[in-house]
């Protein structure tokens, strides 16, 4: 069994980011990031403060923009509409989710296209149904996709499986998935909580992808032997003997699954160290492109 770690593969994304961040410095640009948090979620709070920080470590400008939870649509609008105006902010995204009385698709929806390097707005995903490599895949599908081109593991033909259809995770990477660019090309099939009979659909993947936010879900019956497993799914479950009473979980029962398994991927230590090293990508990408270089 191969261990499929995130941290190398994401170091190799973030030495090309750096070669394109030292041109584009070179010509006078600095791509710049702006993460709009609502509300007070400590999940989401963590998930921007490593985005931030990451920004930094990069030398990239980065802008926090923290909003109260009774933030209205309005309000929000008004500050996406600021940003899409900024000169100097390449890359805007809105974490997700948002508190219940907003309305995410909206959001989404104002975000100026050459800045959704979240890769949401329905440009994006237009043009990723149409193979047209011009706009800004989303960071998890695309990080996953990148896991498997760095491994070296063939896509082209294999029977790939993803266990969750949200747009953010598994209908997004159904789509990279079965495209014609590199780490494309496979028959893709998704499934959800009306699928009948899983085990046997997941039993018949080449390569099985678990998005589906219930811990430990997918179990060795679920796994064909010699299959390469994916887990997107980071879940806090409470664990007495950590140190702060809980710890993170996949998707996949790791140890119940991974000697099936030809390779799989951490959690943690997989997939999440990947979403934010596409983000850093694509704002830089989104730099590049505003710049005509
Ligand atoms: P979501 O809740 O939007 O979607 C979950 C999907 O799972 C749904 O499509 C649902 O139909 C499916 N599902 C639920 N129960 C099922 C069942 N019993 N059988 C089959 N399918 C079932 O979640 P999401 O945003 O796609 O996230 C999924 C997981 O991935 C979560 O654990 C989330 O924390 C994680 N995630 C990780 C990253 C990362 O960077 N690694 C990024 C985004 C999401």
């Amino acid at each position: 069994m191969k261990l499929i770690e995130g941290k190398p593969i994401a170091e190799a994304v973030y030495r090309e980011c750096l070669e394109t961040f030292a041109m584009l410095k070179e010509a006078g640009h600095v791509p710049g990031l702006a993460v709009v948090l609502v509300g007070e979620d400590p999940a989401s709070k963590a998930y921007v403060g490593s985005k931030e920080r990451k920004c930094q470590e990069l030398g990239m400008h980065s802008v926090k923009i923290e909003k109260p939870a009774e933030t209205t649509q309005e309000e929000l609008l008004a500050v996406i509409d600021e940003l899409n105006a900024d000169d100097s902010i390449h890359g805007i995204l809105v974490q997700l989710p948002l508190p219940k009385h907003l309305n995410e698709d909206e959001v989404i929806m104002r975000i100026d296209p050459a800045k959704d390097v979240d890769g949401l707005h329905p440009v994006n995903i237009g043009k990723l149904a149409m193979d047209d490599p011009s706009g800004f895949a989303p960071c998890t599908p695309s990080g996953c996709q990148r896991m498997l081109i760095e491994m070296g593991i063939e896509t082209s033909g294999k029977n790939v499986v993803i266990v969750g259809r949200s747009l953010l995770v598994g209908k997004s990477l159904a789509l990279l998935m079965m495209g014609k660019g590199e780490g494309g090309n496979a028959t893709v099939t998704v499934a959800h909580s009306r699928t009948r009979d899983l085990e046997a659909l997941t039993r018949s993947a080449d390569i099985l992808v678990a998005a589906i936010g219930i811990p430990k879900f997918i179990g060795p019956d679920h796994v064909r032997e010699g299959a390469v497993v994916i887990d997107v799914g980071i879940n806090r479950i409470v664990d007495a003997s950590a140190k702060n009473g809980s710890r993170l979980v996949g998707d996949v029962d790791f140890d119940a699954v991974a000697e099936r398994c030809e390779a799989i991927t951490p959690v943690p230590g997989g997939v999440g160290r990947m979403t934010i090293a596409m983000l850093m990508a694509n704002t830089i990408r989104a730099c590049r492109l505003r710049a005509g270089l």
